[in-house]
């Protein structure tokens, strides 16, 4: 059977740029699905930092006609996993101080609509039969409102390529005004209900639900929860309606970034058979961040947006409380000002006790998955989540809210989850402060039988979180769709 060629359409892609997991999946699923023997290339804008990086390229299209939109050239080049890359290069669209959605003030570029439609439509030309390569994608792979589009495109197109849609956050939707439609080159008939309407609006991330061949998202339980009107943002009715088409695939690490037998950001490396390493960067980690050395006192980290999402404002609500059972906090993120001067205060409040680091930094959050005993992740809702699964594999048990991505790879610690093996870290339902820390507090009970706490850290470790497993479900979903 010849080489299943898939186009990988994304926004983000570790570690060339990143603002949250999309940029980790984009940086390694291509690479599984290459180890797979699939023909993956990856399709992103060309962003400043994404050109800084791009070493050695060849110019292998130009787009110097595309209606509505400025000139645009496609480079080709390599990453470091050897998945081709083509980088869309629109100065006038991507080359501008700032992140990829938003400006150095954190607001959005309000030319988001023509950014992220020009990334669909080139998308969407590489996978149809006008793609100006030699290569043209048998299935369109998406991800998130940003290249939307492009199985529109596809579709209104009659193109006949397969799309498959993957939802890394509903919550970010891409909703513009409806009078882009024509500008977008976008057809009045597909302004409706069955269409890339939304409330009277145009909806990026609804045009892909309604007109890809596929919906994937990141967790089975997250699958799930966006066909209710809870987690799904207004989208929950055609979800609920394509049912049959949606799949949830748990997302993988990239296990070689991510190992502490290897990682280069530690201060000791160490492993499930040698975990002598592991106090070291505490240690480490209390030093950097002016908290006391203590190797005994339970240590808790944070990485994380500081956002309404991830549910710090609960975590930041029992901080003063946490200090006196006795345990110490670290935390890293950054987000809403005000959670950012919340944790900034408890930092000043408690000398030693707390302590915050408002910015992104990947080096300390290495250090924080290693050094800490205990990671915190009380999300109100996560699609799937990666911290969980870096503090597993660093022996460090997630405490987390039970909800996406999250329930579907902690196991709670119970005495039966403990004696049959399976217990990872220690999960709570109900979103109240007193539920968190209640939890925290049956964590920090069983930290202190160092016997047990050790068997449930060996359990996290032991755990397999590679890419392989998921490439092979999306493989599989490849074939279904191709097959219809
Ligand atoms: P989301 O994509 O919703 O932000 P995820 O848990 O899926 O959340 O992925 C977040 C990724 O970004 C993880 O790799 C996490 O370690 C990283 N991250 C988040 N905030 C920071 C930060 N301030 N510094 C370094 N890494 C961060």
């Amino acid at each position: 059977m010849p080489e299943l060629k898939v186009l990988f359409a994304t926004s983000e892609i570790a570690p060339l740029i990143k603002t949250g997991g999309l940029a980790d999946v984009s940086g390694a699923l291509p690479a599984a699905l290459c180890k797979l023997g699939v023909d993956a290339r990856v399709l992103v804008p060309g962003y400043t930092p994404v050109l800084a990086q791009l070493s050695q390229h060849n110019v292998v299209a130009t787009f110097d006609s595309l209606p509505g939109f400025p000139p645009a050239r496609l480079l080709m080049g390599d990453m470091e996993s050897d998945v081709p890359l083509l980088v869309l290069d629109c100065p006038e669209l991507y080359q501008r101080a700032g992140g990829p959605y938003q400006d150095t003030s954190g607001h959005d570029w309000p030319d988001n609509a023509r950014r992220f439609a020009l990334l669909s439509r080139v998308a969407a030309i590489l996978a149809s039969g006008d793609s100006p390569l030699p290569w043209k994608a048998d299935i369109l792979h998406c991800n998130d409102w940003q290249t939307g589009l492009a199985p529109a495109y596809l579709n209104l197109w009659h193109s006949g390529t397969p799309s498959v849609m993957t939802i890394h956050n509903m919550a970010f939707q891409g909703v513009f005004p409806p009078h882009l439609l024509n500008e977008l080159h976008l057809p009045p008939s597909s302004f409706g209900i069955d269409g890339v309407e939304y409330y009277g609006n145009l909806s990026f991330l609804k045009a892909g639900l309604y007109y890809a061949d596929h919906i994937t998202t990141v967790s089975p339980n997250y699958a799930n929860e966006i066909q209710h009107e809870r987690l799904g943002f207004g989208m929950q009715g055609l979800l609920a309606q394509r049912r049959d088409d949606l799949t949830g695939i748990l997302n993988g690490i990239d296990t070689d970034e991510w190992n502490p037998a290897s990682d280069g950001y530690l201060a000791k490396t160490y492993s499930a058979t040698r975990m002598a390493g592991k106090a070291a960067n505490k240690q480490a980690l209390q030093q950097r961040m002016g908290l006391s050395v203590e190797p005994d006192r339970p240590l808790l980290g944070v990485i994380s947006r500081f956002t309404y999402q991830k549910g710090l404002d609960l975590l930041l609500e029992i901080a003063p409380r946490l200090v006196e059972l006795p345990v110490q906090l670290v935390m890293l993120g950054s987000g809403e000002p005000g959670m950012q001067d919340a944790a900034r205060a408890l930092a000043a409040r408690y000398p030693g006790r707390i302590a915050a680091h408002v910015g992104f930094s990947e080096e300390l959050s290495h250090l924080i998955e290693a050094g800490a005993d205990m990671f915190v992740m009380p999300s109100r809702f996560e699609p799937c989540g990666l911290n969980q699964f870096y503090s597993q594999r660093y022996g460090t048990p997630p405490i987390v809210h039970a909800t996406g991505g999250l329930a579907d790879s902690v196991i709670d610690c119970t005495p039966e989850t403990l004696k049959d093996g399976s217990a990872s870290g220690f999960v709570f339902s109900g979103m109240t402060a007193d539920n968190l820390h209640t939890t925290i507090l049956r964590a920090v009970e069983l930290y202190r039988d160092q016997k047990q706490w050790k068997a449930l850290r060996k359990n996290c470790m032991d755990k397999d979180f590679s890419w392989q497993r998921s490439a092979e479900a999306y493989l599989e979903i490849y074939r279904k769709v191709l097959e219809r």
